[in-house]
């Protein structure tokens, strides 16, 4: 069966546009999540064009009954892009146009395998801005974002991935092509389907073109980086911001485990001996800068910060931020594998939260590297771990599973911006409730009755 696949495959697409050997495919057999034992060698690797031969595409996997799980980048930490069950990985690294911006409208319309850094930087030379920011939008494509719904430092301030699409062209699993939303500001003009594809992680349908919000680029920006010596104070210390009306356009978090191993691996300059820190950015008009940083400095000393430092240029605005988003790769250097985890409760239960999966870390002999966008009550532990030592791997999965049950007694949920895929499918019912998880599944037969999208991740 397979070769009949292939040479319909390559009837449909170019040649070099499918991969079939052993190597071309190990090496779309896993993504960034990590996971133990989940390396899972697709059938083919397919580049697609354009829309067309995504559409034949669909209709061959319907043809032998084969799943088709997409792939931008494949940096998603869940497993949400491992072809878990064989299939068709669908590569979206040659569709990556940016077809449209358009100034007025402030709106741009794109192909799914442009990268967000990119598009980003593009659409900023015109002066405007789109802020959905995942720590790693160097690599990671706009498909692939609006799969997860992925989210960033500045979602304090400007929302997810989910608040700027305002369109979308997708192939559904029987290969028609559905239009959703619109390209307009506000719609209210039936369901809204958008949201629906949004964070599906691919198992609805195929993004092939997305028409995004933007809006005016802020004309400045600066970064603190506040220290305190417990954790409890920084955590007052973002409420205490919050509760002044500023908004920052981000506010971050590092325990002082991620600030030793970043400073241990990438130094900085950071201050070790220090129980936490905050990166706080705020932007705005050239005029309200120092308005809004010393409000912020005043707050930060009232909650008993213990040194403050702020960025006065690029260079120091880009050294902070480098520093915060090195933790995942410094905490990698401490063991063979880090696992890494976006797990977010109300404000309000955050410092519970931070204590908990400390104790529980500590009780399961883990070391444990805290980070977060913590003005969004969202943390990520980075738990390093050797994966060949079946006494700490089986160590880790009780400490996860404990970590997930106190976010759950915190009225928090799973995932805030990472997405369930194959990661935390399992666990999916302790936060979302069964009649929810039923709805879910009726929605997934209705759009993909024969289960060939991406199936089994989520649930
Ligand atoms: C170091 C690091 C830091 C990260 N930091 C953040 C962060 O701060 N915030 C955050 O939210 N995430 C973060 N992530 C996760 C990652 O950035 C997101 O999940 C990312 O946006 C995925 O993009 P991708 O192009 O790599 O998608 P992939 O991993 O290739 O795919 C992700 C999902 O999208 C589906 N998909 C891809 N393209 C399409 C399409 N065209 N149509 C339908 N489905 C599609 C895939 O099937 C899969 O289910 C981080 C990851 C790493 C490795």
């Amino acid at each position: 069966m397979l070769n009949n696949l292939y040479s319909d495959l390559k009837k449909t697409l170019s040649n070099e546009n499918v991969l079939t050997t052993l190597e071309e495919r190990y090496a779309y057999s896993l993504d960034a999540s990590n996971l133990k034992d989940l390396r899972s060698l697709p059938d083919v690797v397919v580049f697609a064009e354009n829309i067309e031969q995504v559409q034949k595409i669909v209709q061959l996997a319907n043809k032998y009954n084969i799943p088709i799980i997409c792939r931008g980048a494949g940096t998603n930490v869940v497993g949400s892009c491992i072809a878990e069950h064989g299939g068709i990985v669908l590569n979206f690294s040659k569709m990556n146009k940016i077809i449209e911006i358009n100034k007025e409208n402030m709106t741009a319309i794109v192909e799914p395998g442009v990268i967000l850094g990119q598009f980003q930087k593009d659409v900023e030379k015109l002066g405007l801005f789109y802020p959905p920011d995942p720590s790693n939008l160097a690599v990671s494509t706009i498909g692939g974002s609006i799969a997860q719904n992925s989210g960033g430092a500045k979602s304090f301030k400007y929302g997810t991935t989910k608040d700027y699409v305002l369109g979308l062209k997708v192939v559904t699993a029987d290969g028609k092509i559905l239009k959703t939303g619109s390209n307009t500001i506000k719609n209210a003009t039936g369901y809204n389907l958008n949201t629906l594809f949004v964070g599906s992680e691919g198992t609805l349908g195929i993004v092939v073109e997305a028409t995004l919000k933007l809006i005016p680029k802020p004309e400045s920006k600066k970064v603190l980086m506040a220290y305190f010596d417990t954790v409890e104070e920084a955590v007052s210390a973002v409420n205490a911001v919050i509760e002044h009306k500023i908004s920052p356009s981000a506010m971050d978090f590092m325990d002082k485990n991620a600030i030793q191993t970043v400073e241990k691996f990438y130094p900085a300059n950071l201050l070790t001996n220090k129980e936490a820190a905050l990166v706080i950015e705020i932007d705005g008009f050239e005029c309200s800068m120092n308005y809004q940083e010393n409000i912020i400095v005043s707050i930060l000393k009232s909650c008993n910060a213990s040194a403050i430092k702020a960025s006065h240029n690029n260079e120091e605005y880009e050294k902070i931020w480098t520093a915060r988003r090195s933790s995942m790769g410094a905490c990698a250097k401490l063991k063979p594998n880090v696992t890494t985890d976006d797990i977010i409760v109300p404000r309000q239960n955050l410092a519970k939260l931070v204590f908990g999966i400390r104790e529980i870390c500590e009780k399961y002999n883990l070391e444990v590297c805290m980070i977060g966008h913590i003005g969004d009550g969202s943390i990520h532990p980075q738990i390093p771990i050797d994966y060949t030592n079946k006494d700490e791997y089986n160590r880790y999965k009780l400490a996860k599973s404990e970590i997930y049950d106190l976010t759950a007694k915190l009225n928090g949920i799973l995932s805030g911006e990472h997405g369930i895929g194959i990661e935390k499918r399992d666990y999916i019912s302790k936060v979302v409730n069964c009649d929810a998880l039923n709805y879910m599944r009726q929605i997934k037969k209705t759009f993909d009755p024969n289960n060939i999208l991406n199936p089994y991740k989520i649930f």
